[in-house]
């Protein structure tokens, strides 16, 4: 079958064996603008031109781990550490919901001052002060216990990206203290627990292969997760990955856009990794039919110090200036950022 034909299959069933998808990777260039039509006509009948924001507040830049490419692993001894108190975590999603945002993510490194104990009270005030709106946890690697009180507190949504959908690949990109099957693990978990669960991976990390990528959509079509976390790959400089080259966003849109014609429903965030590489890099995410923007609401003080990354974009804006920003950049590609909670659609909720 020619590469055109896969794509159309892809669109008609919703699947390809492995190594339909390695054939559509190899000819991302020739395919990517076709795609992104397939896409965008894949989107429009269930969210039309309304794209999504969430808060992101960065919780901690204290880490556990080591992951080989972040800014904030542990043995990164140059890294500016800091978390934020319940309070000052309540102040950022007041003022997020005074933005029109409708969904919170509380993101940050694996710190064990985080227990569940001092996290369970947070979601539930969070919920508390603000039952309209979503509370989504991007916390790292827990326990099925902490996950299942986590939930019971409140928390709606779980983002953990599988990073990797190759094993091998998973091995040279975290030290040997991190576990494929754990991560695996907490997917599963999260899913049984019922939480709205996002996974995800770099475009372009070290040692990918257009086999690993093709795992990694397979297993996105198989696991068929409520939302989908891709950017590329960007090289931070305290890292054994620090010469390494950035992904590219070409092909981090066009697997936006397979992504999206594989799951029209799925929530798919034009990351600020992707803005980060190219100046118009969100809107061209969300052309390639991405519908979900996440910019920060931590506080001015501490957006510098939570660097996964080098070059990261809007440290230097505040929440609102960043609201007014999308806005206006949203606006010229002719879609429209909405204030809503923007839950999953189910395939059922669709045809209602
Ligand atoms: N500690 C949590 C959440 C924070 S990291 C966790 O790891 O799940 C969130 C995401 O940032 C990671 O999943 C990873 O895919 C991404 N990330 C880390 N370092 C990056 C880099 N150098 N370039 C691009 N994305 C990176
Ligand atoms: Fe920690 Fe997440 Fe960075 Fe890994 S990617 S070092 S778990 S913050």
């Amino acid at each position: 079958m020619t590469p055109e034909a896969l794509l159309d299959t892809l669109a008609e069933r919703r699947s390809l064996p492995l190594e339909g998808y390695r054939s559509l990777i190899e000819a991302a260039e020739a395919l990517a603008p076709r795609a992104a039509e397939l896409a965008r006509k894949a989107r429009e009948p269930i969210y039309g031109n309304r794209v999504f924001i969430r808060g992101l507040i960065e919780i901690s830049s204290f880490c556990k781990n080591d992951c080989l490419y972040c800014g904030l692993r542990r043995s990164n001894a140059g890294a500016e550490r800091y978390r934020l108190t319940e309070e000052e975590i309540m102040e950022c999603a007041d003022e997020g919901y005074r933005l029109g945002f409708r969904t919170f993510v509380l993101q940050g490194g694996e710190d064990a001052y985080f227990t569940d104990e001092r996290l369970v009270p947070l979601v539930r005030g969070l919920k508390t002060s603000h039952p309209d709106c979503a509370v989504t946890l991007s916390l790292g690697e827990r326990s099925r216990e902490s996950f299942t009180k986590l939930r019971e507190a409140g928390a709606d949504r779980y983002l953990l990206r599988h990073e990797t959908a190759d094993g091998a690949h998973y091995g040279k990109l975290h030290p040997e203290s991190m576990s494929f099957e754990n991560r695996m693990r907490c997917l599963r978990d999260l899913r049984e627990l019922r939480y709205q669960v996002g996974c995800g991976f770099m475009v372009g990390s070290p040692f990918q292969t257009s086999e690993t990528l093709a795992k990694d959509l397979k297993f996105i079509e198989e696991f068929r997760p409520e939302m989908c976390g891709i950017g590329p790959f960007v090289p931070h400089h305290a890292t054994p990955f620090a010469s390494c080259p950035a992904g590219s966003a070409d092909l981090t849109c066009y697997l936006l856009s397979l992504i999206r014609i594989m799951h029209p429903n799925i929530l798919l965030p034009a990351t600020t990794a992707l803005g980060t590489v190219a100046g118009n890099g969100r809107e061209r995410g969300v052309l390639a039919g991405a519908n979900v923007l996440m910019p920060n609401l931590s506080p001015l003080s501490v957006r510098k110090k939570y660097e996964l990354y080098d070059n990261k974009l809007c440290t230097g804006e505040e929440a609102a200036e960043c609201r007014a920003c999308l806005d206006r950049r949203i606006r010229n590609i002719g879609y429209e950022i909405v204030t809503d909670r923007g839950d999953f659609k189910s395939a059922n909720a669709v045809v209602q």
